[in-house]
């Protein structure tokens, strides 16, 4: 886990923080945002982190402002030893209990028996058949009692995600909150510079964005956002289908494969 004492020229603070116009009431907006989330969902509030950088400055916000909004991951088996540690970190650094949410062991096992270790490079089918039950599965479980959900969705990150607004409808008729819309990936890092956040150091390693870690690889200067995600399928598919409308997992069909 990086704090800013680990802020050398290669960290990713001193990469991409910077204080632009406006930030301090972009920060301002995304705290109102989730004390209306609280007031308009009360106890039935959860963030869904993915534990990346995004992630983190919502937790820190909620955490500083002792809101009483849930933390909940998802832990799906395939995460980097890095991204598994900063759940401890979490609970270590703001005295908070995260949910975590694993896959059913019984889906899994027989999920790789069919169709191998490493399926989800095979076909998009199977990739969100691997998604399916690793991701969506345990996150219905994360939502089932609640009535509203935070993420760290931002349109900068993708073409995918250009028009996310703060808050919309999800496929269950849940309202999905996104804090952090209209912020930079400048104002993240320097948010996280500021107050000092935790977050996971395969940041500073060029991982913008961190999923699972068959999934996920470095990039290069000038690749986009989430050029490392998935990256061997086509841009349009880049979802794991936790935030794509009606996104029915096809579990039963994968496992049926050939
Ligand atoms: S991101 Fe990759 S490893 Fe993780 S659930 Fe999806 S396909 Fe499986």
């Amino acid at each position: 886990m990086s704090t800013n004492a680990a802020n050398t020229s290669a960290s990713a603070i001193a990469l991409y923080a910077r204080e632009t116009a406006g930030f301090d009431a972009r920060v301002a907006s995304a705290l109102a945002l989730l004390q209306r989330a609280t007031a308009e969902h009360p106890g039935r509030v959860v963030q869904a982190t993915s534990l990346g950088a995004e992630d983190m400055v919502i937790t820190d916000l909620i955490a500083r402002h002792q809101l009483p909004i849930a933390i909940g991951t998802l832990e799906t088996g395939m995460l980097h030893a890095e991204t598994v540690a900063l759940i401890g970190g979490i609970e270590n650094r703001y005295a908070l209990a995260v949910e975590v949410y694993k896959p059913v062991n019984e889906s899994v096992v027989h999920f790789v028996k069919t169709n191998g270790e490493r399926a989800m490079y095979e076909s998009i089918e199977l990739r969100k058949g691997c998604c399916a039950i690793r991701k969506l599965e345990p996150l219905s479980r994360m939502l089932k009692d609640r009535s509203a959900w935070v993420t760290g969705m931002r349109r900068e990150q993708s073409m995918n995600r250009g028009a996310v607004e703060f808050s919309e409808l999800d496929d269950k008729g849940r309202t999905k909150f996104n804090p952090l819309a209209d912020w930079s990936w400048a104002d993240v890092w320097h948010y996280i510079a500021v107050n000092d956040v935790p977050y996971n150091p395969l940041h500073d390693q060029f991982y913008p964005s961190i999923g699972c870690a068959p999934c996920t690889r470095a990039i290069a200067v000038g690749e986009d956002f989430r050029a490392g995600r998935w990256w061997w399928e086509d841009e349009g598919a880049k979802e794991c289908g936790l935030h794509v409308q009606d996104a029915a997992p096809q579990v039963s069909m994968i496992g049926a494969r050939a």
